[in-house]
């Protein structure tokens, strides 16, 4: 089996600074990523993006070619389409790419999966037309494509985000319905010292707002009672403002709730995991440079606790030179040189995240929805099921799938797996550290017969 210093998975931020560092110390260093091109997220696609759709998505979407340059002149060795669907303990890494298993080993591993948007169940977001508000911005960044008729809901900065690049695209959505809290500011207040370090953001926030509001879009927050309407799909949002109940007529809406680390590939793992009450999941306990309990496995990024674009770029690097150290790339005097210049910037990077946590905090009706409401998309399971495997003794998710096969769909439970908990914890009187997560099996992404049966000849030694 070939093998090399470092294998990275996930060419976002993280993952590209992680590379191009490791490769600027002379490890072997390959990236793996299932996308068309390096960027992740927040610059899927910027290589290749037409001029007109890049005027839509703004300059710091287009600062992302900064880092993809840099990649490609680095001489780490950048797979695309290359999707990872095993990583063993000892650093072995399988993938599909062009119809064939491919598997190397690396002495390290810096996982860099990024985040998943957090689920957002309510009463009828299974119907056709609803997506989320990132399903909207791939489909705009990859393709161009841009929803029409849309009602945006939920909360986040990143609802403001794709609000402006309709708006930009001709597109401008129906209405924008926050489910802030009407006290989260005050509750967001008492991180105010924190959020003023990161005043570019602040600024930039209310930048895209005012855009918003010129074009006319109607904004309402503190919304409750979100419910989508439709047969055979969505054909109007319905919520409560002030009291009032009101009711959009649109074809598609965009949900969202935040995001959430992507610890698929960490629990599948088995590496040790922690609840954070802040941001309301599971993150992979992590040491400051983000080494897992498993010495050759690190977590850089979103993947490892929300942090956004730069924050992820400071921990991929970290990871890099902590690898490097371990690996003899790095001098000792070196590395604490760089590392404690790169902690001072992630440090002031996430001064804002607890101002933000506590600003857009998930609402209590989908973090525990109503009985009716389908938490498990996959295997159609309820959230009032659920409660009955409670009542029946079913104390964690990974008892879900026995009692009701909650979880067991293509999705792995990335789709329902925190509203699983969340209700769990709830139910019985539990915490959620206790009551923990599903036990996450490879592969992580679905593989072929066919893919497998090719992956003979790598291990042979041919070429990846
Ligand atoms: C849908 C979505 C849209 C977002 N849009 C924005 C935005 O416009 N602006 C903004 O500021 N923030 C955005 N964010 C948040 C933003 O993603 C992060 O703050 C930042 O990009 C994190 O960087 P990262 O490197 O940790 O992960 P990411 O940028 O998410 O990169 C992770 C990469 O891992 C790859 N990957 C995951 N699993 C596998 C696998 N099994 N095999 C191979 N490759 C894999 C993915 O394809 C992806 O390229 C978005 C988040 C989401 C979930």
């Amino acid at each position: 089996m070939q093998s090399c210093d470092l294998i990275v998975v996930g060419a976002g931020p993280a993952g590209m600074a992680a590379a191009i560092r490791s490769a600027e110390l002379g490890m072997t260093t390959v990236i793996l990523d299932e996308q068309e091109g390096p960027g992740g997220q927040i610059y899927r696609a910027v290589s290749s993006v037409p001029k007109r759709r890049a005027e839509i998505l703004g300059k710091d979407y287009l600062a992302g070619s900064e880092l993809t340059d840099t990649l490609a002149n680095s001489g780490a060795r950048h797979l695309n389409q290359a999707t990872v669907w095993r990583i063993e303990a000892d650093g072995t890494v399988a993938w599909s790419k062009d119809g064939a298993g491919r598997c190397m080993r690396g002495k390290c591993v810096v996982i860099a999966t990024g985040a998943l948007e957090r689920p957002m169940p309510i009463p009828g977001w299974t119907l056709p037309g609803v997506m989320t508000a990132g399903a909207a911005q791939i489909l705009l960044k990859q393709s161009g494509v841009t929803p029409q008729q849309a009602v945006i809901a939920g909360a986040g900065p990143l609802l403001y985000l794709l609000a402006q690049q309709l708006v930009r695209a001709g597109q401008p959505p129906l209405a924008l319905v926050e489910t802030r809290a009407p006290g989260a500011l005050a509750l967001a207040a008492r991180h105010l010292a924190g959020a003023l370090r990161g005043w570019r953001y602040l600024v930039k926030g209310s930048g895209m707002l005012a855009e918003i509001r010129r074009a006319g879009v109607p904004r309402y927050t503190g919304g409750t009672a979100l419910q989508v309407e439709g047969d055979e799909a969505a054909q109007a949002f319905i919520f409560e403002h002030r009291g009032r109940r009101r009711r959009v007529e649109c074809r598609h809406v965009l949900l969202h709730q935040g995001v959430v680390p992507n610890i698929q590939a960490t629990r599948a793992l088995g590496v040790e995991h922690v609840w954070d009450p802040a941001q309301r999941c599971f993150t992979p306990r992590l040491d400051p440079w983000g080494r897992t309990s498993n010495p050759a496995i690190y977590v850089a990024g979103d993947g490892g606790g929300i942090g956004g674009a730069h924050a992820a770029e400071h921990a991929g690097r970290l990871a890099a030179l902590s690898v490097g150290l371990a690996l003899g790339a790095l001098p000792q005097a070196d590395f604490d040189r760089e590392s404690q210049t790169l902690r001072a910037a992630l440090q002031r990077e996430l001064a804002i995240r607890p101002f933000l946590d506590a600003l857009y905090a998930p609402m209590p009706e989908i973090l525990r929805p109503a009985d009716d409401t389908v938490v498990c998309r996959c295997e159609e399971v309820t959230a009032g099921d659920i409660r009955r495997y409670s009542s029946a003794g079913c104390i964690g998710p990974n008892q879900t799938k026995a009692f009701g096969r909650c979880g067991m769909g293509p999705c792995q439970g990335r789709y329902c797996g925190l509203t699983v908990t969340e209700i769990l914890a709830n139910a019985n009187g539990m915490a959620h550290q206790d009551t923990g997560y599903y036990r996450i099996r490879m592969p992580l992404k679905p593989v072929t017969l066919g893919e497998m049966a090719a992956m003979v000849s790598v291990l042979e030694g041919q070429d990846a």
